[in-house]
């Protein structure tokens, strides 16, 4: 659980918990935690430089989203989520911590710089102070703002998503839709053909723009593919719980509604950098502009990965730009830096949050679920959660520690949805994770979607 125990911040770290003595310059914090933040960890942690990576909401970043990775160097096909896991993995045993918190304000006009940072699911804010900034914070996807999709009224999260490796299982069987035209809408497409029974594609001009032509040509061999050129999405309706059809135009046959279970937007991508605006040069676009190397036009602070990148977007691009803004921020550092200051010692290692595995009951048929419920005389929390979900990893943790805390006051289960498909339709589970709480009559009395509300909820039990 994310808390303030001591002076200044207890930050949890992943599994870890460790301490933020108070005032400490950190010779180098790198801001993101995707591909090229990891790279960048890893290089300053084998230099001693002692490393700390806020990781903001999405630990391993946009390719967590790819089941698929096959140009990264040395495999020959890996899951995104597996290979940020092994980077991640590897930065750890190399010195490196990570905050489970996002960068809210940055001022790199004083020196040190100072970056204001809270924790992923709230609470207020807190200051940390570095020598060397390294910012890895990547893209943010675009949407359409078009009815259904977004806001009060709108069925994110409930059938419209923007990635297919988190939601698609949830589509088995079904009819979903594809909106976009690039690379991005190709292999969101792909991987739905193997599960969805029918997946369309809306693509707004008369032809794909996608460069990886070995994907073109395997999903127009597909036979539950349909993709319909000169179509834009117009609005996405539903009956309230989930979405059930879309209303799209093409340019020759006007407005026409499809009966349609999900949507999967894949329509491109903003720089997350309009926190720098103030701070840094940057592009007309958003992107950060460099001058030297990954040099920003503040001395000392580097950009890496999409953030910097409107052009190629490719997880060894990100990687790349990552080692070379260490060794930048590393020599930075040794010529100007060193003799003010002292480097920390490395903390000792983290310790683990006390787990307490098998007090969170898995949930294996609809009959034991039943049986849980009905024989519970305490509130219950379910746990809906995948093997391949990213916050689902960070989520079990904090479970297994709550389950221990509250023995005798909330019962703890846990569905992993790919198993017991039938008890998340039940419960219209369309996002990962998701968690209802159950009160002592078996009625449903909250449901939580996402890494941050499940957490919260989790802390308002532990304080009841
Ligand atoms: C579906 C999909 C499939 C892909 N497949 C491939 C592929 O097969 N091969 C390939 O080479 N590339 C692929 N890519 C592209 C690749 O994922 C990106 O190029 C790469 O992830 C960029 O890395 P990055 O570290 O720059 O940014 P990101 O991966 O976007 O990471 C950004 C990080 O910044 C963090 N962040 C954002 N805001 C804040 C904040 N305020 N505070 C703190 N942290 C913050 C996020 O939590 C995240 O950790 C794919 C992309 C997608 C979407």
């Amino acid at each position: 659980m994310y808390r303030c125990y001591f002076a200044l911040c207890v930050m949890c770290v992943g599994n870890f918990v460790y301490a933020a003595p108070k005032e400490e310059v950190y010779p180098v914090v790198v801001l993101g935690g995707g591909i090229a933040a990891l790279t960048s960890s890893l290089y300053l942690g084998r230099a001693d430089l002692n490393p700390v990576v806020i990781e903001g909401k999405n630990p391993g970043g946009l390719l967590t989203q790819s089941h698929s990775v096959q140009n990264w160097p040395g495999e020959m096909e890996i899951e995104g989520l597996l290979l940020t896991e092994k980077m991640r993995e590897q930065a750890e045993a190399n010195g490196v911590r990570f905050l489970g918190e996002e960068v809210t304000k940055v001022d790199f006009s004083k020196r040190p710089f100072v970056i204001e940072t809270r924790s992923v699911e709230g609470g207020s804010p807190h200051k940390i102070l570095a020598h060397t900034c390294i910012i890895a914070m990547g893209t943010e996807p675009n949407f359409l703002h078009i009815p259904g999709e977004t806001g009060p009224n709108g069925y994110w999260g409930r059938g419209v998503t923007n990635c297919a490796i988190c939601d698609g299982n949830l589509y088995r069987g079904k009819s979903v839709v594809v909106v976009g035209g690039g690379d991005a809408a190709v292999l969101e497409a792909l991987y739905l053909s193997n599960i969805a029974k029918e997946v369309t594609i809306f693509v707004r001009k008369d032809k794909l723009k996608a460069t990886e032509q070995k994907r073109v040509e395997a999903l127009l061999a597909k036979p539950n593919v349909k993709i319909l050129y000169n179509t834009r999405l117009l609005e996405i309706r539903g009956n309230g719980r989930n979405v059930t059809s879309v209303i799209s135009k093409s340019e020759k046959g006007g407005s026409k509604e499809m009966p349609m279970d999900g949507v999967f937007l894949a329509i491109g991508s903003q720089p997350n950098s309009a926190l720098f605006s103030e701070m840094l040069e940057l592009d007309a676009q958003g992107y950060i502009v460099l001058r030297k190397g990954q040099q920003t036009s503040v001395d000392g602070v580097y950009a890496v990965g999409d953030i910097v990148d409107p052009v190629y977007k490719q997880a060894i691009s990100a990687a790349g730009d990552g080692a070379k803004a260490a060794l930048q921020a590393q020599q930075y550092i040794s010529d100007r830096i060193d003799g003010l200051v002292s480097m920390q010692k490395k903390e000792a290692p983290p310790k683990k949050i006390a787990s307490s595995i098998g007090e969170v009951i898995e949930i294996r048929s609809m009959e034991q679920f039943k049986k849980e419920i009905a024989e519970s005389d305490v509130l219950v929390l379910v746990d809906f959660y995948a093997t391949w979900c990213g916050p689902c990893k960070r989520v079990a943790p904090v479970l297994d520690s709550s389950a221990q805390k509250l023995q005798g006051k909330v019962k703890f289960l846990k569905v992993n949805v790919d198993k017991c498909h039938g008890l998340s339709e039940n419960y219209n589970i369309r996002s990962m994770p998701t968690a209802l709480l159950f009160d002592k009559d078996g009625e449903i009395m909250d449901r939580k979607i996402g890494l941050g509300p499940i957490l919260r909820l989790l802390e308002d039990l532990e304080e009841r």
